[in-house]
């Protein structure tokens, strides 16, 4: 058995990772990848934090841990978010690695990982991450770890300095702070596993992408924040004990925002797949309710006369659910032509310069939760964006938002380091984190979608 601890850094891509470990700007990541490896990873469909950190925590894809968005879907209510319903660690349905440590007798400590909130008990300690109310008493156990958390913050307060350097000198404090709680439990206890996320790269690129990734030089205001990074990831490994296996993964990369939408519900629409006007069901006057999420122009649907609604899954990632009877509310497709429509939906949708590729949900994903997933997945190529809006109006239209100049791709990064003679494959994929902590930690990857590398 190998004491295993792993670092995330959240939309650290595999690019601007080697980019940066070249430039000398990361010492201790880049001595780390030189003497262990370091690849691109693929990360969760679609790749968006929540779903990708349930990914790296309980090896298994969307269709069996069930977190797909930032929020909570009811498919069977036609994809509808409840309002402010945010996901939880309720919500995830696989078990994460340090339930499976705790049964095999083994200890872990938990810090800043998404979608943990509201804490459990676990064999060890915890600290939740993103999606933390400040100033809950739910975000860490055991209760008795309180003291140890003076002065942390889960995320940066408000309101958030809108100048690089600004952002960069909070993020650093952020990270500081993080390495300080972690460097100071691995002091006080011996812990099997520990899992370390810091979320700067990501509230970073998401601010600042053209600045930080995209240009020749990285500024030097982001340059200092990078190497706070790496003294923190030199720091957390250095309390954890140099005889562990180490593990550095980011949940998904970074590539340009997008300058145009594109309107999958127009086209729908267009086709007499999508009728828009008041049936009589409930759910017209629920829709409502929801029209601020569905973008500008947003219309009720006749569900009575709809075949499929589209909506996005995370900006250039979508999905597109079928009005099926016995499935939907007013379903008004026969089960056995569900298949039929989607074919027709997605040949309909890579008809279209926008699209990258659209496919049926069963080849993307596998499990018990795939009913939770639309029946069309679908992306939209790099600098699209996807709307919901149904009003009239172009399929495609440009799109400004300042606050998304950097935007998701799905390539993360993989470091292995501490392993004599194993080393991260090519073609990796983010679920095999918690595959290969499993198999150094000795319980094994039973049940897991995710290859280990040991
Ligand atoms: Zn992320």
């Amino acid at each position: 058995m190998r004491r295993v601890l792993i670092l995330g850094l959240d939309g650290f891509g595999f690019d601007f990772a080697r980019r940066v470990f070249d430039a000398g700007l990361m010492p201790f990541l880049a001595a780390r990848s030189k003497e262990g490896s370091l690849s691109p990873a693929r990360s969760t469909l679609p790749p968006v934090s929540t779903a990708a950190w349930t990914t790296i925590s309980t090896g298994v894809g969307v269709g069996r841990h069930g977190i797909l968005d930032f929020r909570r879907r009811d498919l069977p209510n036609y994809g509808f978010l409840e309002p402010g319903r945010l996901v939880s660690s309720r919500d995830v349905k696989a078990p994460r690695l340090w339930d499976l440590a705790g049964r095999a007798g083994l200890t872990s400590f938990i810090l800043n990982l998404p979608v943990t909130f509201p804490v459990s008990a676990l064999q060890g300690a915890m600290v939740t991450g993103v999606l933390t109310p400040p100033d809950s008493d739910r975000g860490y156990y055991p209760p008795a770890f309180a003291p140890h958390l003076k002065g942390y913050r889960y995320d940066l307060d408000e309101p958030v300095p809108g100048d690089l350097k600004g952002l960069c000198e909070a993020l650093a404090a952020l990270e500081r702070r993080r390495a300080e709680v972690a460097a100071g439990a691995f002091g006080r206890d011996r812990y099997d596993l520990g899992l370390v996320v810091f979320t700067g790269p990501d509230r970073l690129f998401h601010k600042f992408y053209r600045d930080v990734c995209a240009a020749g030089e990285v500024p030097a205001a982001a340059a200092a924040y990078l190497r706070e990074l790496d003294a923190a990831c030199e720091r957390t490994s250095a309390a954890f004990g140099a005889d562990a296996a180490l593990i550095v993964c980011s949940d998904h990369g970074f590539g340009p925002g997008p300058a145009r939408a594109f309107h999958v519900n127009r086209l729908l629409r267009r086709e007499g797949m999508l009728a828009a006007g008041v049936g009589p069901y409930v759910l017209n006057v629920v829709a409502g309710a929801f029209r601020r999420f569905a973008g500008g122009g947003a219309l009720p649907v006749d569900w009575r006369r709809t075949q499929g609604y589209g909506f996005p899954l995370y900006m250039r990632w979508g999905g597109v659910i079928l009005n099926v009877r016995g499935e939907q509310p007013e379903g008004c497709i026969a089960p056995e032509a569900a298949a039929a429509t989607a074919a027709r939906i997605i040949a309909l949708l890579e008809r279209e310069e926008a699209v990258a590729w659209a496919r049926p949900r069963e080849e993307l994903f596998t499990g018990p939760l795939i009913g939770n997933i639309p029946h069309v997945v679908f992306a939209l190529r790099e600098g699209y964006v996807i709307s919901e809006g149904k009003g009239p109006g172009p399929l495609v239209a440009p799109y400004g938002d300042a606050a998304k100049e950097g935007d998701h791709s799905p390539e993360a990064m993989a470091l292995l380091a501490g392993v004599a003679g194993a080393r991260v494959p090519a073609d990796a994929a983010i679920a095999d984190v918690a595959a290969t902590a499993a198999a150094l930690l000795g319980f094994g990857p039973a049940g897991m979608d995710g290859r280990p590398w040991v």
